[in-house]
């Protein structure tokens, strides 16, 4: 495949540089094979980077239990990738890139730098050292005999020994994973992309513009048995932030949106609070005061709750579950992730995909999905190593390479 390749090295080929191809990468070059990465954009990791942008939350420091948790039903086929590249191991491997990170309150980890491009660097610089051979604006286009790119020289045909495909999601597909390369594996199982960690759309009435951008804190959500106390934002277009990412899975699925506006308080506090004597305050001074409902939560009381009842024990019961209709998700491009891709029963073991031997896949191409918190990069590392190795341990049992 490469011309400074030696005789007998096995060829290994990538199919985009995000995490999890670059640590696929990074793992069949340390198990002695020749590695090119071919990545459709100009640059690499452009998500990863994205997600710098926030802080890049690494990782979640969690017990294993919980931590195995976050990805459902994908447990199972994950799960000995994940155990033998959990949150330590992701800690570790930052810190070996130079890069210390620090654990906040809710468990979630961060490099000190807060950002991604550091440890972007130190990766690439060793990886370089590794020899890997990283081919940009190198756009896979077809399997038809061999790997086809579209590259800057024309199209160009690989035929490595053993391949790793990474290209991601189908979410923020300026930064490269386009959901695209779907129609180039006709004969693997795929679930159709759908949006994770993805804001809902909510028709606003007027009465909304001054609080649109705002966020909205001290609340918790609640969608079917899914409940966060996250942090929100109002915008133009409807809720978006953690605390909706949270539990927009249970809402994909079709559970109502529940707001809880005091969620320190109980019930029957709550009730207790508004039956004090009001004079003559408006109801909105009197929740401000009874309660010390913001301007932002006396708003979305008033546009969600109407007819606003005046008796204390049921405008308590609005107060505790107030119910957000909504138009369905935002866009999926505007997604953090997204579920669907390559069915894990397509795969082997090993993440190899059983109707191509020797192709082997991971990252969020893969049919998972898990929330923000650092599960998904950490879900993209250990898949790229775990692909990675397999994909090695392959291509040395195919007996000697043609010299
Ligand atoms: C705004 C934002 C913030 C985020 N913050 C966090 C966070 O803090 N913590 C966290 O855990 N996760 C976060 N994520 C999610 C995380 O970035 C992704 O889950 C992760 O990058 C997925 O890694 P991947 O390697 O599977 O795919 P990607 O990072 O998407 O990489 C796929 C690569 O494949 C390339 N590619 C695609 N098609 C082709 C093709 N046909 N030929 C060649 N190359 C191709 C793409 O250009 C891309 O470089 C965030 C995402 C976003 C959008």
């Amino acid at each position: 495949m490469g011309t400074k390749a030696r005789a007998g090295m096995k060829q290994a080929l990538v199919i985009g540089a995000g995490p999890a191809g670059l640590m696929a990468a990074d793992a069949l070059a340390r198990a002695g094979l020749r590695v090119v990465v071919a990545e459709a954009k100009p640059s690499v990791g452009r998500k990863f980077l994205m997600a710098g942008k926030s802080g890049l939350n690494l990782t979640k420091a969690e017990a294993s239990d919980a931590f195995l948790a976050a990805y459902a039903e994908a447990v199972p086929v994950l799960c000995p990738a994940l155990e033998a590249f959990g949150p330590g191991s992701v800690q570790d491997w930052a810190r070996g890139l130079g890069q210390e990170v620090f654990t906040g309150s809710s468990g979630r980890v961060f490099p000190v730098a807060m950002k991604a491009s550091p440890l972007l660097r130190a990766w690439l610089a060793r990886l370089s050292g590794l020899g890997v051979d990283i081919r940009t604006r190198w756009r896979w286009i077809g399997v038809e005999d061999g790997f086809r790119f579209d590259t800057p020289t024309g199209v160009q045909i690989l035929r490595p020994d053993v391949t790793v495909l990474a290209c991601g999601g189908a979410s923020w597909a300026r930064l490269g994973s386009d959901g695209r390369w779907a129609d180039l594996l006709p004969d693997v199982a795929l679930a159709p992309f759908q949006p994770a960690n993805m804001g809902f759309a909510v028709a606003w009435s007027v009465h909304m513009a001054g609080h649109l951008g705002k966020p909205v804190k001290g609340i918790a959500l609640h969608a079917g048995d899914a409940a966060s106390r996250g942090e929100i934002v109002l915008s133009a277009k409807g809720i978006e932030g953690g605390g909706i990412y949270a539990v927009s899975r249970a809402l994909r699925e079709g559970a109502p949106l529940l707001l809880d506006l005091a969620p320190d308080l109980s019930l029957s506090e709550v009730a207790a609070r508004i039956a004090r004597p009001r004079g003559k305050a408006s109801l909105s001074n009197h929740l401000r005061k009874a309660l010390r409902m913001d301007p932002v939560k006396l708003a979305l009381l008033m546009e969600c709750g109407q007819p606003v009842p005046r008796d204390p024990a049921a405008l308590a019961g609005l107060i505790k579950a107030l119910p957000v209709p909504h138009a369905g998700p935002l866009p999926m491009d505007e997604a953090i992730s997204t579920a669907g891709g390559i069915r894990l029963e397509a795969l082997d073991a090993g993440l190899m995909i059983r109707a191509m031997p020797g192709v082997f896949a991971a990252g969020e191409m893969l049919d998972w999905e898990a929330p923000t918190g650092g599960y998904l990069i950490t879900a993209a590392l250990a898949t790229g190593l775990w692909a990675g190795q397999h994909a090695a341990l392959w291509a040395q049992d195919q007996g000697a390479a043609a010299p």
